[in-house]
């Protein structure tokens, strides 16, 4: 038996659950996991369990940071003084005993060398990628932390484990690439042992160090990524993303509140979704376990009875031309116009360069024959992009765009959606369009403000009577009936 089948087999009962910084906003919400893993422990599964911070707090440590490399000492250590007390006040909720003790001890001394942090880089006036990560770590570091107590405390046999001794990434601060093979020879030898114990392992996601241990993150959102990682690193049988959602649904509840729950959707939907800006899933999370062929499930942690949306290499056929519609703010366009009539051959390559250089990612390009548009997410390295290519071209830069994403495996399969999306949104001023070239995405830029509107128009226009076997429409049943 190969030794990949070996692990395939000897780990399809292991589960990776995530839970998101809004699944632990307080003690309740702790206590809500803990009973969420203890239902599938009851089941026969093998959790390993991956944490965001607390809701809110990495924003938090973002801004003490940033205060921090303003020299502003007071209004950093303020901030971590309110951070300090939200951790000892929940885990004083969570705990009691000599748990208590440990886990306040280990909390106070976490804020104790965050402060320390602070005011080194209050001295200095000077903010490094790398030490807004190790201020940003703390999130996650002391989560777990909480978390493992709270399930120790819940008679669950948990261990917390640092995750930056299996997470080893390069050193790209604020958005570390992951060194697989590297983890999965960690995760086999730290944290499968604790496993087949019978224990189980409570980690924060979002971190992870270099082979040297210095401490990374992984980008926002970095959390799902995590748990790919652990669940693609083991073979695990399953990875699940517990968040305040009933899984993926048709548009972010925020902005429709009738958005319907999408039941299965495919990799390949899920991951073009992510990227184009819904929130629920972090874009990266779909690749370790798509190599895998592992399933993902999106499930709420509120609402821990509901099916959630399972994410499969393959969508069921489904009538609907559209599985749901993302949006991405905070896009600037650039148009470059080439200061030469004809754009000649490796005009483009040198354009693509300067993003290359300082690693913009383009989210889409248009070109004509004297002029290229694209969007970029907007960023402080935007001036600096713009200079360079003011070198070989003139430069415009347009801000607060937004992008619309409308996906689904089933656009190829109708005729005239473009004019159906269209005449949805003939009210709205659109700039850029694009058919993704994996035909299953189309886009739009619009102004930034227009976005709720936009949305909701699609939404009606697309989601008035969608497939039943693919959407959860039961919603709309029993709300009809009420
Ligand atoms: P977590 O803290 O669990 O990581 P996030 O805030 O990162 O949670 O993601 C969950 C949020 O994503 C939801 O509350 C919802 O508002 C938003 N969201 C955006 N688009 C979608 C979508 N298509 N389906 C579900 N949720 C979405
Ligand atoms: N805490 C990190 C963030 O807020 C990572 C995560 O929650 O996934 O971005
Ligand atoms: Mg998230």
């Amino acid at each position: 038996m190969s030794e990949l089948n070996r692990l395939g087999e000897a780990h399809a009962n292991l589960v990776v659950m995530k839970f998101g910084g809004t699944s632990l906003e307080n003690a309740t919400a702790i206590l809500r996991t803990a009973e969420i893993v203890r239902g599938r422990l009851k089941r026969g599964l093998k959790p390993i369990v991956v944490v965001s911070a607390m809701a809110k707090v990495t924003d938090q440590l973002l801004a003490a940071a940033a205060a921090a490399g303003c020299g502003d000492k007071k209004g950093a250590l303020m901030i971590a003084a309110r951070l300090r007390n939200r951790h000892i006040e929940t885990t004083s909720d969570l705990l009691s005993g000599e748990l208590f003790t440990e886990v306040e001890l280990a909390v106070r001394r976490g804020f104790d060398l965050l402060d320390d942090l602070l005011r080194g880089i209050a001295a200095v006036g000077e903010l490094t990628p790398r030490t807004r990560d190790n201020v940003v770590s703390f999130g996650e570091r002391l989560s777990s932390r909480m978390v493992a107590g709270a399930f120790a405390q819940h008679g669950l046999n948990a261990v917390r484990i640092d995750s930056r001794a299996s997470i080893i990434t390069d050193d790209h601060y604020g958005k570390a690439v992951p060194q697989e093979a590297a983890i999965e020879a960690k995760l086999t030898e730290l944290v499968l042992p604790l496993v087949e114990a019978g224990q189980t392992p409570v980690m924060g996601g979002f971190i992870g160090a270099t082979a040297d241990g210095i401490t990374t993150t992984l980008g926002r959102g970095g959390s799902d990524f995590t748990a790919a990682l652990v669940g693609g690193g083991l073979h695990a049988g399953a990875i699940e993303i517990w968040t305040d959602v009933n899984g993926i649904m048709t548009t972010d509840p925020r902005i429709c509140p009738d958005a319907l729950r999408v039941k299965t959707i495919s990799f390949e939907e899920a991951a073009e979704l992510a990227y184009f800006g819904a929130k629920v899933l972090h874009p990266a999370t779909i690749l370790p376990a798509v190599q895998k062929s592992i399933p993902v499930w999106v499930l709420n942690s509120r609402n821990p009875e509901n099916e959630g949306t399972k994410i499969t290499a393959m969508a069921p056929p489904c009538a609907s031309p559209f599985k749901s519609i993302a949006a991405k703010k905070r896009l600037t366009i650039i148009d470059i116009v080439a200061s030469r009539m004809l754009m000649t051959h490796g005009y483009l390559k040198s354009v693509f360069d300067v993003f290359d250089k300082f690693h913009c990612a383009i989210d889409m390009v248009s070109t004509s024959e004297v002029s290229i548009s694209l969007t970029v997410d907007s960023n402080e390295r935007l001036p600096e992009i713009c200079e360079e290519l003011g070198k070989i071209a003139d430069v415009k830069m347009e801000g607060h765009k937004a992008l619309i994403c409308m996906v689904g495996e089933d656009i190829r399969g109708h005729n005239g959606m473009a004019g159906r999306v269209f005449s949805a949104v003939k009210h709205i001023n659109v700039r850029m369009i694009s058919q993704g070239a994996s035909e299953i995405n189309m886009s739009f830029m619009i102004e930034e403000s227009d976005v709720e509107d936009a949305v909701r128009s699609l939404h009606a226009e697309f989601f008035v009577d969608p497939d039943p076997t693919v959407f959860d429409t039961e919603v709309r049943v029993v709300a009809a009936k009420a």
